[in-house]
């Protein structure tokens, strides 16, 4: 197997900002040998599960980077891999098995684009900002390397900032009056200048991540709540219709369908609005939303609320003369979370196997419903029973001591029952 021997700059660029231990599944630790592709990954670089084997193709003695020319210098050090292409058992994403390319944070454009890729995407940027109302808006373009679709993002009316890795090309964007920040998404570390964002662009650049979740949930991050985005990656599913070998390169890690397209983003931060084929067949275009967090207010209203109730209904009663009636899971929690062992005699449950126990974590007897007949003391009933309540209640009513107080535990109050 062939080497590509890298240089101290290139090998320091490649690892550095990696984390030691990787969340999702592989380990990239200094000292590792970058350098040497074969089998870097046996587990899905999304999703963690086993890669199927064999692969679905398999390269040898290939160029180790598509995006580096040797100079003439460099010659003796430049060099040949192998790698493999697989599918993932589970979430069915293809990949190659080799490591990330030193330069993969950097946007690396062959050219500028031609007159009809220009005019395709002016058309297509003023469809989606109209689509979205985002006229006016603040986007990011993620991975903008010279500046190219900044500029025509500008042209189509948002006001567009670039995020690009690579220092050369910020340098670029910046003397021609463009505004870029200069870093790489990550969900972790610093947040990044002038974020959040009301939406962004990401074209043919995730196929490059090293980490697909990390650098997605790394976008989401500088977005505000709802945002909308634009990513695009070229169509695996026209690779693979055409049998087209010679697509398959150590620069991009990743080859999305449509299908895994959509499964990437939506395990990742993202709901998918459309998803279609552009430009010949040649790239798939995913408009997503970045998915709004559920809020914990409600649990937290809910709580105060019946914390007040419960502390009224047996605030009322004698210490220890009160009874809880169900010893099912909700039982269990509100005893628990409420402290209600401060009130409570036992707790009454039909249950012949939970009788002559004792309630888990909390220590209650838990007795049979008799002992509110046999023991006077007990002078109210908290009846705690789920869907099981009006059963209860009814045979406490007609079957059980007049004096007896009831309280129905509902799901965020405690409902008196009048006699
Ligand atoms: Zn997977």
């Amino acid at each position: 197997m062939g080497m590509a021997r890298l240089t101290a700059g290139q090998l320091a660029a490649a690892t550095s900002g990696l984390s030691c231990v990787h969340r999702y599944g592989w380990v990239w630790t200094e000292g590792v040998d970058v350098t040497s592709r074969r089998s870097f990954r046996t587990e899905c670089g999304l999703c963690c599960a086993p890669l199927t084997d064999p692969p679905l193709a398999a390269f040898a003695d290939m160029p180790a980077l598509a995006q580096h020319f040797p100079s003439e210098k460099e010659l003796s050090g430049d060099g040949r891999v192998d790698f493999s292409v697989l599918e993932c058992a589970a979430c069915g994403l293809v990949q190659v098995d080799s490591a990330p390319v030193y330069y993969f944070r950097d946007v690396i454009r062959a050219s500028a684009y031609s007159p009809a890729m220009r005019d395709f995407r002016l058309k297509q940027f003023a469809q989606w900002i109209d689509a979205y109302g985002l006229s006016g808006k603040r986007i990011l373009e993620v991975g903008c390397g010279r500046g190219e679709f900044l500029e025509l993002l500008r042209l189509s009316g948002v006001e567009a900032t670039g995020l690009e890795h690579n220092a050369d090309s910020v340098g670029h964007c910046r003397g021609a009056g463009l505004p870029v920040v200069c870093g790489y998404p990550s969900a972790a570390g610093e947040s990044l200048a002038g974020a959040p964002y009301d939406g962004f662009i990401s074209l043919s650049f995730l196929e490059h991540a090293a980490d697909l979740r990390d650098f997605l949930l790394g976008v989401r991050r500088a977005l505000s709540p709802g945002a909308v985005g634009l990513v695009e990656v070229p169509n695996f599913d026209m690779i693979y219709r055409s049998g087209l070998s010679a697509e398959f390169m150590t620069d991009h890690l990743w080859y999305f369908s449509e299908s895994t397209l959509r499964r990437t983003l939506e395990f990742s931060g993202f709901d998918v609005l459309e998803c279609s084929v552009i430009w010949h067949d040649y790239i798939i275009s995913a408009v997503v939303r970045a998915r709004v967090g559920l809020s914990s207010a409600g649990f937290a209203e809910t709580r105060d609320r019946l914390a007040g109730d419960l502390e009224r209904f047996f605030s009322e009663t004698p210490r220890g003369k009160a009874a809880v009636w169900g010893a099912g899971h909700q039982a269990l929690a509100v005893i628990a979370m409420y402290g209600l062992e401060r009130f409570v005699q036992c707790v009454v449950d039909s249950a012949p196997f939970k009788q002559g126990k004792f309630t888990p974590g909390t220590h209650l007897p838990v007795l049979s419903p008799s002992v509110l007949r046999a023991d006077s003391a007990l002078t109210s009933v908290l009846v705690a029973v789920g869907s099981y309540a009006d059963e209860v209640v009814k045979s406490l009513l007609n079957e059980y001591p007049e004096h007896l107080q009831i309280g129905i535990l509902k799901s965020d109050r405690v409902e008196r029952v009048i006699r």
